[in-house]
């Protein structure tokens, strides 16, 4: 039976692009109908961000209890041999899913947005039909169609998902494996690689990272990606650079890998997760015929299709694939449906990597810029009495700024914790401060803070704490 509605915003994705997208036009009073075939909160709140950050927070604290059992203890804490329930541990991430989904949907109910349960199949730029679990078929039709279809995990065609018996897995099992693998495989040392592989590390797998190209976190330079390498090191993550996995190992589950030289070797796994990279999933828009870039839709600094009308936002726009950008993208969105003027044109985009320690980028980096031109300067955690406290000095803040101007032009930083300095980073670059504005504010002491003012003074050359 098809039943049929029209609205004036009908979205398709229910992830950080689209919900947001829809309560803020359910805010400035634009009739808005969300479709979401799966859990309200896409890749990001199920599958994602959040579960990954819980996971990682939930190995640390085990790995923490292990390094302070038996004689080990530099802390001055003594524990016995800590226990890992992994089931328990599941649950807890389960829970904070959850309750961030089902906020989701309170949110959105409190905006006035019609959320639709089922898969949106698109039957041209204004029609819309929605197949739901009991083959029912509701169509929508509509004035404006935002598409926030996310992305998928992209799959090696010699080892695809699920293969090897299930033992070849994406991020989204990588998430829930019932048992702390025996020895995990991860393809891939980027952000999904590195993050999953940690944990599970710290949670008692022996894992092997396998990266095709000359380091791991590759998207970075050298020098922020040290202090990655050297951590993987101490946990006891073996890391096999200029790799490629070749296929399947025979006989066994595992994978066949070859290095820079040729040289063909085994690696024996009961888990093998693939992270090499995930794809906008435009699989179902051929109706619509827009303009492409890759495999990713095209978009203007409005987020306009080449369709009139079709808005798209998010991983579906492609890199950087990150919730915070689809979330901006959607809130504008609706802002100029709603008759504002207004463009995406962000100062910067922040990325961070939650590894041990933490990656945060913002803005240029030094290799992004002309070096006449530009000053770069570092101040190390080692100097910073904050990060002796939190026991992480293993790392660094590092500023870029215009020589003639003194204009901070981006900031990078590896370390314990550094991830919640993004705002800071973000914010500088947004109000364009001058190297003498971070230098010239008081951070607060004893904080991590003070390594990024001293790293706008070692800028200026007059650093006072190295
Ligand atoms: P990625 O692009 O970060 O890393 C993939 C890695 O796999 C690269 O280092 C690449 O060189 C390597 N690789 C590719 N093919 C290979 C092969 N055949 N053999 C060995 N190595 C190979 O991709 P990802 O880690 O899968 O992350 C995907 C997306 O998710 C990214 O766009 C990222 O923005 C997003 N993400 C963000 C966060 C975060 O913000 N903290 C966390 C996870 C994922």
């Amino acid at each position: 039976m098809t039943t049929e509605n029209s609205t004036k915003l009908l979205v398709i994705g229910g992830g950080p692009g689209g919900y947001v997208a829809a309560i803020r036009a359910g805010q400035l009073g634009i009739p808005t109908t969300l479709v979401e075939g799966q859990s309200l909160g896409g890749t990001c709140l199920n599958i994602g961000c959040i579960p990954s950050k819980a996971l990682i927070h939930a190995a640390d604290a085990y790995d923490l209890a292990q390094r302070q059992s038996g004689a080990k203890g530099h802390l001055g804490i003594h524990v016995q041999a800590p226990r890992l329930e992994l089931a328990e541990t599941l649950k807890w991430k389960d829970g904070i899913v959850g309750k961030l989904t089902g906020g989701v949907g309170a949110l959105l109910k409190k905006a006035g947005v019609q959320v639709v349960q089922g898969w949106a199949e698109i039957v041209d730029g204004k029609t819309v039909d929605v197949k739901r679990d009991d083959g029912s078929v509701q169509r929508l039709s509509c004035e404006h169609l935002l598409l926030a279809h996310g992305s998928v995990p992209v799959e090696l065609p010699m080892l695809p998902f699920g293969g090897m018996d299930g033992a070849v897995i994406s991020s989204t099992e990588a998430l829930s494996l019932k048992a702390v693998p025996q020895h995990l495989v991860v393809v891939g040392a980027g952000y999904i690689g590195l993050e999953l592989g940690t944990a599970w590390r710290k949670l008692g797998a022996a894992v092997t990272v396998v990266e095709a190209r000359e380091r791991v976190l590759p998207a970075y330079d050298d020098e922020l990606t040290k202090p990655v390498a050297r951590s993987l090191a101490k946990l006891g993550v073996r890391v096999l650079l200029n790799t490629q996995v070749t296929g399947p190992m025979d006989g066994a589950p595992g994978i066949r890998v070859r290095d820079a030289s040729g040289k063909d070797a085994d690696l024996a796994a009961d888990v093998v997760l693939v992270a090499v990279g995930r794809k906008p999933r435009s699989a179902g828009l051929a109706s619509l015929q827009l303009a492409m870039k890759g495999k990713a839709v095209q978009v203007d600094e409005q987020c306009r299709t080449s369709m009139r009308n079709v808005w798209a936002i998010g991983d579906l726009t492609g890199e950087p694939m990150l919730a915070h950008r689809g979330m901006a993208q959607g809130e504008m969105v609706a802002e100029v449906i709603a008759g504002h003027t207004r463009r995406f044109e962000p100062a910067s985009i922040p990325a961070v990597c939650f590894t041990d320690p933490e990656v945060v980028a913002v803005g240029a980096a030094p290799g992004e810029v002309d070096a006449a031109t530009h000053v770069t300067a570092m101040f190390p955690l080692s100097a910073n009495g904050r990060a002796m406290t939190l026991d992480g000095t293993d790392g660094f803040i590092r500023v870029v700024a215009r020589k003639d101007d003194h204009l901070i032009v981006g900031w990078q930083a590896v370390g314990h914790g550094v991830s919640e300095l993004t705002s800071t980073f973000g914010h500088s670059i947004a109000m364009c401060e001058r190297l003498e504005d971070t230098a010239g504010t008081i951070h607060a002491h004893p904080t991590l803070g003070e390594a990024v003012q001293e790293a706008a003074l070692r800028a200026l050359g007059h650093a006072l704490h190295i």
